[in-house]
């Protein structure tokens, strides 16, 4: 098929990320579907990367976007005007997360989030040293990418943050590397780009008690695992482990770009003082941002979204169990709907994954490992969804076992 003019001045005007961007032309989308320019329907089991936990578009999003957009959008840089939906969203993520978490600073992004913990974290403790996970993923802006736990992406844009210490997850023995002199210590509680990989029981503990003893703070990074998505609103609930900072974005905003860290007072209050204004930004927590952010937590909460997260990821698992007797398949794991499906070869995870799009299944591999596909549909997906997915996984897996 000749490539759409609309194609063409994408690839020409739009700065590419990738030499294969997926190229799907996107007329609309709804649930968990997406609906390109020529009427094909795509099944997403990735959610926007995480972020369509309540499906696209959800009609409570998009009304309280609606709802907002003509009161006012953006009126001054944050923290200076009382806004409503940033104050109710602020105060019922506090109501929703463990204390002594209750003050909620907002951000545009999850990079720019995992930026304010961190800077919010060496200000307090006076401390300059951060630890950090090999194969951890916490952004892309220079602070953010300084604890990232890949090499291949840190080299071309160093020199970064000084004084980062690199731990191998879940290897507690490493953790004596977290001293006196570590003002923080950031993870995902399970690793998202890392490949889905989930921590041995005792891990967060462990690190929890160490923080303790140093006076480290601990940053939990749930910007993929956060709202629902593995079973809990949050994934450190698994594990009963709550952090200093937790730090949230992609579904938080259901849809709309929003980022969050949430802190004790006592941390938080040290980004208005000495000096005051150490830390701003001109659209974070934006109103409307925050009306779609406040519409979407409360969807999720009612409608208990985590657990139906709990439920349909081991529906889905089993099924993805199933589907490895074929073979071609490593491995199977993950919690409530973020699971890795991991292939034995590279070249046959690209394959089944350009296929599975073809035959109308949008999945993606995980930025640290090509081997492993990341699943994370939509938290309202149903079974039959899951079943035509799963169709289409079969028919495209043994289409290139056959081969
Ligand atoms: N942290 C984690 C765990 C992520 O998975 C991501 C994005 O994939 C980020 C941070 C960065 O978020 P954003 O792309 O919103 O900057």
């Amino acid at each position: 098929m000749a490539q759409t003019k609309l194609k063409t001045d994408f690839l020409r005007y739009v700065c590419q990320t990738s030499s294969e961007p997926m190229g799907i032309e996107v007329d609309r989308a709804e649930g968990c579907w997406i609906t390109d320019r020529s009427g094909k329907r795509y099944l997403d089991f990735i959610s926007g990367i995480g972020v369509a936990n309540l499906g696209h578009a959800h009609p409570v999003v998009v009304k309280a976007v609606a709802d907002q957009a003509p009161r006012f959008l953006h009126v001054m840089v944050y923290g200076e005007f009382i806004q409503e939906t940033q104050v109710r969203l602020a105060e019922r993520l506090a109501q929703n997360v463990p204390r002594p978490l209750s003050v909620t600073y907002f951000t545009n992004s999850g990079t720019e989030a995992n930026e304010g913990a961190l800077k919010t974290a060496k200000k307090f403790t006076k401390r300059k040293k951060l630890v950090a996970f090999k194969n951890g993923f916490h952004g892309d802006s220079q602070g953010s990418l300084s604890v990232t736990g890949r090499d291949v992406y840190r080299k071309p844009f160093r020199p970064l943050l000084p004084d980062v210490t690199f731990l191998p997850f879940n290897e507690i023995k490493s953790l004596k590397a977290v001293d006196r002199r570590t003002a923080a210590v950031i993870v995902e509680p399970i690793q998202g780009e890392g490949g889905v990989n989930l921590p041995d029981d005792d891990f967060l503990s462990t690190l929890r008690r160490r923080c303790d003893e140093t006076g480290a703070l601990l940053i939990f990074d749930e910007v993929m695992t956060g709202m629902g998505r593995t079973g809990n609103l949050f994934a450190f609930e698994h594990w009963n482990v709550v952090p200093d900072i937790l730090v949230l974005a992609k579904a938080l905003g259901g849809g709309m770009p929003l980022g969050a860290f949430i802190g004790r007072p006592e941390i938080m209050k040290t980004l208005s003082e000495n000096p005051p204004l150490s830390h701003v930004t001109t659209f974070g927590g934006h109103p409307v941002c925050c009306a779609a952010g406040l519409a979407a937590l409360d969807y999720l909460i009612g409608n208990k979204l985590p657990e139906r997260a709990e439920r349909l990821g081991e529906y889905l698992t089993d099924r993805l169990y199933k589907l490895s007797e074929i073979g071609g398949v490593k491995d199977v794991r993950g919690k409530g709907l973020l699971i890795g499906f991991e292939l034995e070869t590279a070249n046959l995870t690209k394959r089944f994954v350009r296929n599975c799009r073809y035959a109308g299944l949008v999945l993606g591999w995980t930025l640290h490992s090509d081997t492993v596909i990341r699943l994370a549909p939509p938290l309202i997906i149903s079974e039959q969804e899951i079943e035509q997915g799963i169709d289409i996984m079969w028919k495209a897996l043994s289409q290139e076992l056959k081969k």
